[in-house]
């Protein structure tokens, strides 16, 4: 961005981009924003789509929407609400729009693109079938959760986070839960077996029924044309009357390929959070952005992601430049066990994994090493302890594993180099 733009539209009215209006204001940008959304709902938050409003049944407003109806005209933002982009044209530097009201165009000096994911489809006979659910809006929260009165039998298809966290409000509200996981274990290649192995015992005791390296092939239909069944590569169905579609997101890069910008998992960005082009930034979690700390480019689907980036691309969009580096950090609630997870690694690149207390007791702490370094946290039930893991895995400070693992010892000294954490931790 070289002069500060007096015009900024953000294509995409999720988190991401209700943030970005927010921080461009408090930053005293005071030229035109527009925020476009293809959903009918102001911005709002999606972690209570598979928790409360599954479990409850509805979520207070201030849980759920990013700001109150009036702060949008109180901040002179103009959110155009039902709105999808259908294209730009960065020579012009003008958008246009379709909506109910027909087609508009509106012109930019600067454009973020911050237009989330949306869920992964099964390419399998019958995937369409009445009955059959995918979580990403809250229009889907509000259709499942109809679905899920009655103690119907629910089939999720796909152990992650989303998969198990329905399972889990599911099975709070009486149904009959399976969980189909193409792996061995939910979530074992994100945390590994043993940790991975509480949440399945939680589950279990929930009489949430478990089936591991299952292909899900396809889905057979009662004659008035509802899912009736999974049906599995071994041959076997698993009856269901509804069926939860969780396995995975891809984000929503169309745009950025129609606008030829660099693109491959997400849309590639610097720590400032511009993309190839110099008037366009990405935020939330279509950016995969370069990250100061890991050395290479992340992307994160992550609720605080897109809380937080938005600092970044307003900073950047005025030309106070200040490089994204916080960690990625992450949250899930499953019936009563409360995990926050921060860091970024791949399982292949752990040595070693400690676990601080006992995993049984549902309270404890878990870090994973690379070669004797934090690389990543994860608390369940235990709820003051993420900055510190932070600053070990921002440190890059070895640890002595036998102290990381007792409770006795204070976070701050675990460290087996004193002087270099001193300085890193300070
Ligand atoms: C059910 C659910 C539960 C979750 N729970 C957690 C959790 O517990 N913890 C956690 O850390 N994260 C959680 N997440 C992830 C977190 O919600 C996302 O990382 C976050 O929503 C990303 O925000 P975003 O603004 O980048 O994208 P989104 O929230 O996806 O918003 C993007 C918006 O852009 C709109 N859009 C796209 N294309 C266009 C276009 N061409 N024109 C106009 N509008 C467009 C979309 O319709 C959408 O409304 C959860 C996600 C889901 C779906």
């Amino acid at each position: 961005m070289t002069a500060t733009p007096s015009c900024v539209v953000i294509i995409g009215a999720g988190l991401a981009g209700a943030k970005t209006a927010e921080h461009l204001r408090a930053i005293g940008f005071d030229g035109t924003i527009t925020l476009v959304g293809r959903e009918e709902h102001r911005p709002y938050e999606r972690p209570p789509l598979s928790k409360a409003n599954l479990i409850e049944g509805s979520v207070p407003d201030k849980d759920l929407f990013v700001h109150e109806p009036s702060w949008y005209a109180e901040h002179d933002v103009d959110l155009r609400l039902g709105c999808t982009v259908e294209e730009v044209d960065l020579r012009s530097h003008t958008l246009s729009t379709t909506s109910t009201e027909g087609r508009r165009t509106f012109a930019f000096d600067a454009l973020v693109l911050a237009t989330g994911s949306s869920p992964r489809r099964l390419d399998v006979p019958g995937a369409d079938l009445t009955g059959i659910h995918h979580l990403r809006t809250l229009d889907d929260s509000r259709r499942l959760r109809a679905a899920l009165t009655g103690h119907p039998r629910v089939v999720l298809v796909g152990g992650g986070w989303i998969g198990l966290e329905v399972a889990a409000a599911a099975a709070t509200l009486g149904a009959s839960v399976t969980v189909l996981e193409a792996g061995g274990m939910p979530l074992g290649s994100v945390l590994g077996e043993r940790l991975a192995s509480v949440l399945v015992a939680a589950h279990r005791s929930h009489r949430v029924q478990l089936r591991t390296r299952v292909d899900v092939v396809g889905f057979t239909a009662t004659s008035d044309g509802r899912v009736a069944a999974v049906r599995l590569g071994d041959g076997t169905t698993v009856p269901a009357d509804v069926v939860v579609v969780g396995v995975g997101a891809r984000p929503n890069v169309e745009l950025a390929r129609a606008m030829r910008l660099a693109v491959d998992d997400g849309v590639l960005t610097d720590e400032f959070l511009r993309t190839s082009h110099p008037r366009v930034l990405a935020v939330g979690d279509i950016a995969h952005a370069w990250h100061p700390v890991f050395g290479r480019r992340i992307r994160v689907e992550h609720w605080a992601n897109a809380l937080n980036q938005p600092r970044t691309a307003a900073a950047t969009i005025v030309g106070k430049w200040t490089a994204y580096d916080r960690l990625p950090y992450f949250y899930s609630d499953q019936y009563d066990l409360g995990l926050k997870y921060t860091g970024h690694v791949a399982r292949r690149d752990i040595t070693e994994l400690v676990v601080r207390g006992d995993e049984r007791s549902g309270t404890f702490m878990a870090f994973w090493l690379r070669e004797g370094r934090v690389a990543a946290g994860m608390c369940v039930n235990v709820w003051d302890q993420m900055d510190s893991i932070q600053a070990l895995i921002r440190s890059r400070a070895e640890v002595s594993a036998a102290r990381l693992g007792d409770p006795s010892t204070p976070l701050g000294e675990v460290v087996t180099e004193p002087r270099q954490a001193r300085i890193a931790l300070s």
